[in-house]
């Protein structure tokens, strides 16, 4: 067969004895799988053996059946049903297959060379039955059975209504499932396909089996000519065909089921003629034959010519299993399917709304979908399960972010809380540190008044005492507002700052502004700095505050101690790029389980104690990478270090 690109394997009806079933017409919908198809002939070829072996058959134990095709034995139309009854037919037959060759050899004489030549050839294995393959063969035989076999039945396949009607009722042992081409159907369809149409070319050949073709086309062209101008190109030459064809512009619409023979007497393939059409064809061609599908025409409502060779095969094992020929029960006609082709579907912009349900299509490109649909949904899948992933851990970071702000800002507060209670602890002796020099300053004023009181401001001595007074008061204003600015400084509310400064400094600041509560406590505190700036960068306030919370630490351990143990010493050294802070008293001491424990927030040994300075401490001194911790002194005690990088330390 020439080009037949794709063909759909239509499903096979059942073997069954009487045949009744077997024949009876069904939608030839979709391809059935190639397994299920195997499972199928599997099946069939058993049931077949079956049949044969126990049927009372007249013929022998390998009944002959010859199969006689009417045209060339490559005409794809032959080579399909061949196909097709080789599917269904027993394997215990034995087939003998021979070909008329028409058009290209016809008339009495052949036929009667061809009858001697059968009758010759197969008089030692006459055939138990004949197949008839096309209307040609089934003329032939008819003609010529009484010379031939006259003993053996006969099935016919692809072989026309039309023509059969045409023909004397047929002999009771020649049965067959006769062909309707529903081209009138095929042409309604196109009609609808192309709206814009305004002619309808139909293409038909020279012999009589063509001129049958036109006949019947011009006794149902009546139908569309109210529609479109209906023009018959029959039995012309093919250079003439192919011409006109070639200048029709794309509102017209071609049927042809092709030919034999052209004007000029030059046979073909029908098949080929068509090919040669569609090629010239300006316009959509539509055909009634499945085997012109994938040529380039668009379609056609058509039988199978496969689905012929497979009821003709399951007829002649029913009927060499004894059934009676009149017991087959066969359907009026085979069934024809509309079958499309894509491609030209989509060539000639066919509305795809417009297309029947129940057509099959072929030479559709499978969507990427289609083709992968397995890796898409693993694809959409990983990706869905990717972006939720993404989108969970995006949520996550943000909360994280969001708690570790939250917590940022908790301990702000809280740092800010614990300078503001140490505020309120040194509330007394800071006041006390404040109302000293307003006494003072209140003092000089007076003394001031008693001395213009006392005689002329002119007066030098006079003029020295009062100098003498006002330096005193701005003295003293200076020292209360030292003690304002400190405590100011300590208490505002301000974001950490990195700033370089002097921890000696710093730290000095810090013990003058507890120096006074110390005093009201009396304990001495001994600072002892090294001689040269600690410079150091950071938060000011932060290590101040870290100073201020060690030193009332320390303060409250030595408590109600002796005066000789009252004592806090302060001092600062720089070791390889590092400043130790320590703090070291003479008081209770550490107890040796608490070292590590007093830095966890709320632990405290004291009666109205929180526990949250050290836990403070340790933050604010891990902030500027540092480190703090507490020994136990030997001579009693505590010892608590602080360990601060120098500006330019590594890291810093
Ligand atoms: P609080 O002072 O409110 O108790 P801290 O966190 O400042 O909270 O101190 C926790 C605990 O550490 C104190 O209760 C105390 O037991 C112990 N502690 C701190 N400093 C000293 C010190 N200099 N001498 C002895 N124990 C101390």
């Amino acid at each position: 067969m020439e080009t037949m690109p794709c063909i759909a394997i239509e499903k096979k009806p059942p073997l069954s004895r009487n045949h009744v079933q077997a024949v009876k017409p069904r939608p030839l919908r979709r391809a059935p799988s190639s397994a299920a198809r195997v499972r199928r002939l599997r099946w069939s070829g058993l049931c077949s053996l079956f049949l044969v072996l126990i049927a009372p058959v007249t013929a022998g134990e390998h009944p002959h059946v010859l199969v006689l095709y009417g045209y060339d034995r490559l005409l794809p139309a032959i080579v399909r049903m061949n196909a097709g009854l080789r599917e269904t037919i027993s394997p215990e037959v034995q087939i003998s297959t021979e070909f008329l060759d028409y058009p290209r050899f016809s008339g009495e004489s052949y036929a009667r060379t061809v009858t001697r030549f059968l009758v010759a050839k197969y008089a030692a294995q006459p055939p138990d039955l004949i197949i008839a393959g096309g209307e040609n063969a089934l003329t032939f035989l008819l003609a010529k059975r009484a010379e031939l076999f006259p003993r053996a039945g006969v099935v016919h396949m692809a072989t026309r209504k039309y023509s059969l009607d045409l023909l004397p009722a047929l002999p009771a042992d020649v049965v067959g499932i006769p062909v309707e081409y529903d081209f009138s159907r095929t042409i309604e369809l196109a009609l609808r396909l192309h709206p814009r149409a305004d002619r309808l070319v139909l293409v038909t050949g020279a012999t009589p089996y063509d001129r049958s073709w036109e006949t019947r086309l011009r006794e149902e062209a009546p139908r569309f000519a109210g529609r479109v101008k209906v023009e018959f190109l029959a039995g012309l030459p093919t250079a003439t065909v192919l011409k006109r064809l070639g200048e029709l512009g794309t509102d017209a619409i071609i049927f042809s089921p092709g030919y034999f023979q052209d004007g000029t007497g030059k046979t073909f393939i029908p098949l080929k003629a068509a090919i040669g059409m569609v090629e010239a064809a300006t316009a959509p061609f539509y055909a009634p034959s499945d085997t012109a599908i994938g040529i380039g025409i668009v379609g056609g409502y058509t039988p199978s010519f496969v689905a012929m060779g497979r009821e003709a095969g399951l007829e002649a094992n029913a009927l060499l299993a004894g059934v009676a020929p009149q017991d087959l029960k066969l359907p009026k006609v085979m069934p024809t399917t509309l079958k499309l082709d894509w491609r030209q579907i989509l060539r000639w912009g066919i509305a795809q709304h417009a297309i029947p349900d129940d057509a099959e299509i072929y030479f559709r490109a499978p969507t990427f979908l289609d083709a992968h649909r397995k890796e898409a949904i693993s694809a959409a899948v990983v990706f869905l399960l990717q972006s939720g992933l993404i989108g969970w851990l995006l949520i996550e970071r943000r909360r994280r972010q969001q708690a570790e702000q939250a917590e940022q800002q908790q301990r702000f507060e809280l740092v800010h809380a614990s300078r503001l209670a140490v505020a309120g602890e040194l509330t007394a002796s800071i006041a006390h540190e404040i109302n000293q020099p307003l006494g003072a300053i209140l003092n000089n004023a007076d003394a001031a008044e008693l001395i213009l009181d006392s005689g002329p401001a002119s007066d030098h001595t006079r003029r020295e005492a009062l100098r003498a007074i006002l330096a005193d008061i701005r003295h003293d204003d200076l020292r209360a507002s030292e003690v304002i600015r400190r405590l100011r400084g300590l208490l505002a509310k301000h974001q950490v700052e990195r700033q370089v400064f002097d921890l000696r400094e710093a730290t000095t600041d810090a013990v003058h502004l507890l120096r006074i509560e110390a005093r009201r406590r009396r304990i001495e505190f001994i600072l002892r700095v090294t001689p040269t700036p600690a410079t150091m960068v950071g938060d000011r306030i932060q290590i101040q505050q870290v100073v201020i919370i060690l030193l009332i630490n320390a303060m409250d351990a030595i408590g109600d101690l002796p005066d000789d143990r009252r004592q806090v010493v302060i001092s600062i050294e720089e070791r390889l790029k590092r400043f130790l802070l320590s703090v070291r008293d003479r008081g209770c001491g550490i107890a040796s389980e608490h070292p590590r424990q007093m830095f966890d927030s709320f632990f405290s040994t004291k009666h109205a104690g929180m526990g949250l300075g050290l836990s403070i401490a340790q933050t604010l001194v891990n902030a500027h990478k540092g480190r703090i911790w507490a020994e136990p002194t030997p001579d009693e005690g505590a010892l608590f270090h602080v360990e601060l990088p120098a500006i330019g330390a590594p890291g810093k």
